[in-house]
């Protein structure tokens, strides 16, 4: 959200936004950057006319949005000048030294991508994954460089108009999701989707606004006796805040409730921001002593945060005159978590880089960070990767699920998963030689589905020879599948290997 959305951006606008967050911010160094990629670009304009410095100065701003630190913008000012000026690498180096030069470099290679078509898409997602693994900073300049790409798009011609806006709805969008980037996802999808569903968005655009008009004065009045509601009860320092549901977001919902606008619950949305976790639960308990609850839609994500980090009470009530409005109830720092995700999450030392954590989530980058360059590094041949690049679209991009297991460990694993991805999850031994499970105390079949929140026991049999190859049908995750079948490869070749002798 911008801090000020009517604001000029100009390098004095930018360097108050990073004091209002960072006081101790180096400013001088910010100023000393904008004057040398305003001098590197110097007469260049951008295909809109404007002069080429308004390009980095946006991506800075949308960095400050994050509060990142100072260094990071820098490298977000500075990020075009390699590929697109007379000034090097080197040249960026000496002036700002090597941190800030590596993160420039990530984004020059980020941004050379040589092939068309399904091979752009996949060495495109690979380089995503490098740059991830290796400094997530990098990441977060590129989705600003690329937001501001998309918002001035109109100019560019429409072929690769296109093309920029599927690889953003795609590649980036998805990405910015994992690492719980709520907003930055929202902006991203909305801006291709423009591009990519021409007449879609507008569909979408006009019922949401007539809509939001229909629903403004009755939003106005739930909003003013909430408030008074929940301080009558002896909260204080509540705020709210109307949620304005991103279209590319709402378009999704509405598909999948046949384009009905009446059957989307948080149409209306209220945030309510308290200043405690006891405060949040207080509130939800006032709001449902008002108002009834909607069966099977309060949702505690302050005890079990989603995979990615989101944390928050939601619950959807009958409302006033019994309309359905759905309340979003959180800290300030959860707040800002759902924002700026991981940016929010890690804390960092003078130069901008990663110290320690402040997330629940633990202080090391989350492990599918790892997974992704794991898994790029396995996939070096281009024609196994394309084969597993729909597995690797549901390991990754997929709405995750949290399991238990008895001795109360927590497993992330994808929608859809079953009693076998679990397994394997946990360990490969355990996959090969399991024979059945128990959800919440009750046997099951291996193939049953698991939901959040399931505490799954996996039984196994030691003597059991090793996985049966019909549970290819119905594992969701890669690396099941791949444990699967290379159990049955290594008994194959160990059977070769007994009947020809000398083979060994
Ligand atoms: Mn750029």
């Amino acid at each position: 959200m911008p801090v000020n959305p009517t604001e000029q951006k100009t390098l004095d606008t930018l360097c108050a936004d990073v004091l209002a967050y960072d006081p101790q911010a180096d400013i001088t160094t910010l100023k000393r950057a904008y004057q040398f990629a305003d001098e590197a670009h110097g007469g260049q304009k951008r295909a809109t006319g404007e002069p080429y410095i308004v390009h980095p100065l946006a991506t800075a701003f949308t960095l400050a949005e994050m509060r990142l630190p100072v260094p990071i913008l820098i490298a977000g000012i500075l990020h075009d000048i390699p590929e697109d000026t007379q000034r090097t690498l080197e040249d960026v180096r000496a002036a700002f030294g090597d941190d800030v030069a590596s993160m420039v470099a990530g984004i020059t290679k980020l941004g050379k991508i040589k092939y068309r078509g399904m091979e752009r898409y996949i060495e495109n997602l690979r380089k995503m994954f490098l740059a991830m693994a290796a400094d997530v900073r990098v990441v977060f300049i590129k989705f600003a460089d690329r937001l501001h790409n998309l918002e001035t798009l109109e100019v560019i011609p429409p072929k690769k108009q296109y093309r920029i806006a599927l690889e953003s709805l795609e590649i980036y969008a998805p990405i910015a999701n994992r690492l719980g980037m709520g907003e930055m996802k929202g902006r991203l999808e909305d801006a291709a989707f423009k591009y990519i569903y021409p007449k879609e968005y507008e569909w979408a655009k006009n019922l949401a606004k007539t809509t939001r008009e229909d629903k403004q004065e009755y939003l106005d009045r739930v909003t003013r006796l909430t408030q008074e509601t929940l301080e009558q009860a002896g909260l204080k320092n509540v705020r709210l805040h109307g949620r304005e549901k991103h279209l590319y977001s709402l378009y999704r919902k509405l598909l999948k409730n046949e384009r009905s606008i009446a059957r989307i619950y948080d149409l209306i949305a209220l945030r309510i921001i308290v200043d405690s976790v006891a405060d949040c639960y207080a509130a939800l308990g006032i709001i449902h002593s008002r108002w009834t609850p909607l069966k099977g839609r309060i949702k505690d994500y302050i005890a079990q945060p989603k995979p990615n980090g989101y944390r928050s009470l939601h619950t959807t009530v009958f409302c006033e005159d019994g309309e359905i409005v759905e309340f979003q109830i959180r800290t300030k720092a959860m707040h800002e978590e759902d924002e700026f995700g991981i940016a929010a999450h890690w804390a960092y030392d003078e130069q901008g880089k990663y110290r320690t954590s402040t997330s629940p989530m633990g202080g090391a980058p989350p492990a599918w960070v790892h997974e992704l360059a794991d898994i790029q590094q396995e996939l070096a041949d281009k024609k196994q990767f394309v084969q597993s690049l729909e597995d690797i679209k549901i390991d990754i991009f997929h709405d995750r699920i949290f399991v238990f297991t008895p001795k109360g460990d927590v497993i992330d694993l994808p929608e859809d998963s079953t009693c076998v991805d679990l397994a394997y999850a946990i360990h490969t031994e355990i996959g090969n030689t399991c024979t059945g499970a128990k959800v919440n105390e009750e046997v099951t079949p291996l193939d049953r589905v698991l939901k959040n929140g399931d505490m799954v026991e996996i039984l196994t049999d030691k003597s059991r020879k090793g996985p049966n190859p019909d549970w290819n049908k119905f594992v969701k995750t890669r690396h099941a599948k791949v444990k699967i079948r290379q159990f049955a490869r290594s008994k194959i070749s160990s059977w070769i290997k007994g009947i020809l002798p000398g083979t060994k």
